[in-house]
């Protein structure tokens, strides 16, 4: 059967045909777009109209940073993003306990040390559930909280040195207080998830379901283990992914490790730390270092020309700028020995930048993917040591642009909201949750925020061929929206509702 969507307000994405008011979807592509007369010349035998009567259509977002494989468990984890005290974060684990099934750590997910005012302790997860392992990771999931249950599974006691690229706090009398950097948490943090991971078919199915409810229609989940590269492979045979769903790949012994043993597939590098990432300023004149950088550029070089002649595609996770530097310098060392490795390389995140390193990665030419969904969530949020420098900008999406990096945006979920046009207003009015500014001569245009998230993003993510724009040959991945992002005030951007998904043209209504 062939469905003829006509009397709409088509963004096409596509250069060569920016508007149009109608198109035509069979076997789940798109066959035809153009004028309303000239798409119902197609009716065939077996047809459908859908007169949508003016309303807004546009391709479905593309999110080619988001973690699903984390964010699918979020019904069944206590959700800690609203806490604030450490013992409304004990409240919501010891309730968490009590639907946690035997055999399976208990999870918390999302606390804002800001907002309960200081991290909690083993000891007051302890209190909340005495009887078995239990972690609460922070929203940043780069740092965590584990229990004593939990520490002690993963061999963290009085006596385990820092590794390398991560650290255990400790508290003056050199005992873990339960609080675990980087790669300090991989032994916790793989562990936790074990047993929750076998649910994955069932979690995915409604995840899916919400993610295209948000409009989202294609993901690249950006860190799967290789025990979550086989789940996902039961979950696709199961028919349980409702959204395009592809794989980038870290090791078994935890996200932030040296990804030797990964799955094949596109590959993630983290090449330096989170909510601590690696960061070079200038603190009272002088320059200095912070934060965790887990490669120097030599090593990192190295790594992506091994990647690169057995033809994977590599995401480098680079936050801070010396993070950001060293990503940057390792491609133009490796680009030297493999000319054609932009190709093959991007960088995500990318959000403490400067001058200097947007002129580099513009002359590379090699794809950023940056979260606008950071800006709405803690757009203000500043650390010393970003103040202090006036040379950093941070996520300066404009001037970004302007130089000529290829930008293309996604939400890093459950890092950052989910919901794209979030991202999208965020992008555009530089405003936070709380309505702050942050750096509003970085604002862009609802057009490129718009492209960043759908054509951007197909392109970021390698799949611009089959998604991304509304095109001829296409699948068809579509919106139906309440009103016109192009037209409706920056305000609004954050309020417009998606009236229908449509994935590779199976149509849904979200609830
Ligand atoms: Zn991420």
């Amino acid at each position: 059967m062939i469905r003829l969507l006509i009397n709409a307000t088509v963004l096409t994405m596509d250069a060569s045909l920016p508007h149009a008011q109608a198109l035509a979807v069979k076997d789940g592509r798109i066959v035809e777009v153009g004028g309303t007369d000239e798409v119902l010349w197609l009716r065939e035998e077996e047809y459908e109209v859908i007169d949508l009567e003016g309303r807004t259509v546009m391709p479905g977002f593309v999110d080619p940073h988001n973690h699903f494989s984390i964010g699918a468990f979020e019904t069944l984890w206590a959700d800690c993003r609203s806490a604030r005290s450490v013992a409304d974060v004990q409240r919501m684990l010891a309730t968490a306990a009590r639907e946690t099934p035997a055999g399976a750590w208990v999870r918390g997910v999302g606390y804002d040390h800001q907002l309960t005012g200081v991290h909690p302790t083993r000891g007051d997860l302890d209190a909340a559930v005495p009887d078995r392992p239990a972690l609460v990771m922070h929203f940043s999931h780069h740092q965590c909280v584990a229990n004593s249950h939990a520490l002690a599974a993963g061999g963290i006691a009085r006596g385990t040195p820092d590794p390398v690229g991560g650290e255990i706090a400790r508290d003056k009398t050199g005992e873990p207080t339960g609080l675990l950097f980087e790669r300090a948490m991989s032994s916790v943090e793989t562990a936790s998830r074990t047993a929750w991971e076998t649910r994955f078919t069932d979690v995915a199915r409604a995840a899916s379901a919400r993610y295209a409810a948000l409009g989202i229609t294609a993901i690249q989940d950006a860190a799967v283990t290789p025990a979550m590269a086989r789940r996902y492979a039961e979950a696709r045979a199961a028919g349980a992914l409702a959204i395009d769903v592809s794989e980038v790949m870290v090791g078994s012994r935890g996200w932030f490790e040296r990804p030797d043993d990964a799955a094949p597939g596109a590959l993630k590098i983290f090449v330096d730390g989170g909510y601590r990432c690696a960061m070079r300023v200038l603190r009272d004149g002088a320059p200095r270092t912070s934060g965790f950088l887990f490669y120097g550029r030599e090593e990192l070089a190295s790594l992506l020309l091994t990647a690169w002649r057995a033809e994977r595609f590599v995401v480098c996770h680079a936050i801070g700028n010396l993070g950001i530097e060293t990503a940057v310098g390792a491609i133009e060392d490796a680009v030297r020995a493999m000319p054609d490795g932009p190709a093959r390389v991007r960088i995500d995140h990318a959000i403490f930048l400067t001058a200097e390193l947007i002129a580099r990665i513009a002359a590379l030419g090699v794809w950023v993917v940056a979260q606008p969904s950071f800006l709405y969530d803690r757009g203000s949020v500043v650390t010393p040591d970003r103040a202090t420098d006036d040379s950093i900008l941070t996520r300066p999406f404009a001037t970004a642009l302007r130089a000529g990096v290829r930008q293309a945006f996604s939400s890093d979920y459950p890092c950052g909201s989910n919901a794209p046009l979030i991202g999208i207003a965020a992008a555009v009015t530089r405003t936070n949750r709380h309505g702050h500014l942050a750096a509003p001569e970085e604002a862009i245009s609802p057009a490129t925020a718009l492209e960043a998230y759908t054509l951007g993003a197909a392109r970021a993510a390698g799949i611009a061929d089959i998604a991304g724009s509304l095109e001829s040959g296409k699948r068809a991945d579509l919106l139906v929206l309440s009103s016109n992002p192009l037209e409706c005030t920056p305000t609004e951007l954050a309020s417009i509702r998606v009236l229908e998904t449509w994935c590779g043209g199976v149509r849904s209504v979200p609830p």
